[in-house]
């Protein structure tokens, strides 16, 4: 094999080096958290906060309609023993009371609208705590073909970076240093039908009689600099 065969083969295995590392990185973000879980857990928190908030303005609620119905009993009281003897007085007094019975009753609806915005608020929780308990269960189900697929990628990493350093020590020193110059992504290129696959331009009749004796000189396509290797 020369050195242009060497550094082919040399891409290929760092080309699948890539990809098997993409592979591993994505099964351990996969295995550290599942993006189903976590979106169910975000909603989970939404939820709560829902029912945090509807619980606390029904608290307040109560307080309030607590304060005005005590009011209300005081004012009829009043009204009701007989010692306010000015009609004019008493008059307004029963406006009085009668307007606070009014905001009472409107009081009681909101509390009704609430406690049911309430029940809304706990039964949006229950069911997302349920679909969050399946993808809990789902993912763990997963987790074992899921480790099993990690390993398998680990050691095709270590096999795949043994054989690409083993290539690299095959490859003459003046070749690997024009592979690392080489700026183009990647530097190697096939040669099929006379053109560099990179770039699609014609090699050079001089480039491919070097190319076709199969010599240890590297030929670099004139277009895109490659390193140029014949298919
Ligand atoms: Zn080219």
């Amino acid at each position: 094999m020369n050195p242009g065969q060497l550094l082919l083969r040399y891409q290929g295995q760092v080309e699948r080096e890539r990809a098997v590392r993409e592979v591993i990185e994505r099964l351990e973000s996969r295995l550290a958290s599942d993006p189903e879980v976590v979106t169910l857990e975000e909603a989970m928190q939404e939820a709560r906060a829902a029912q945090d908030a509807v619980a606390a303005r029904l608290r307040e609620s109560d307080h309030t309609r607590e304060d005005h119905r005590s009011k209300l009993r005081t004012r009829e009281k009043e009204l009701m023993s007989g010692r306010i003897r000015n009609p004019t007085e008493l008059m307004q007094m029963s406006e009085e009371v009668a307007h606070m019975k009014a905001r009472f009753a409107e009081e009681e609806d909101a509390e009704l609208h609430l406690m049911e915005e309430g029940e809304a608020a706990d039964e949006a929780a229950r069911s997302v705590a349920s679909n969050l308990a399946d993808a809990k269960r789902v993912s763990a189900a997963e987790e074992p073909a899921l480790k099993e697929e990690l390993e398998a990628a680990r050691s095709e990493l270590a096999e795949i970076e043994a054989e690409r350093d083993e290539i690299w020590a095959q490859v003459p020193p003046a070749a690997q240093a024009a592979y690392k110059r080489t700026r183009a992504q990647p530097p190697v290129a096939r040669v099929v039908g006379n053109q560099c696959t990179a770039c699609r331009v014609t090699v050079t009749s001089s480039g491919m009689q070097t190319l076709r004796k199969g010599l240890d000189e590297l030929v670099h396509c004139e277009h895109c600099s490659r390193i140029l290797v014949l298919a």
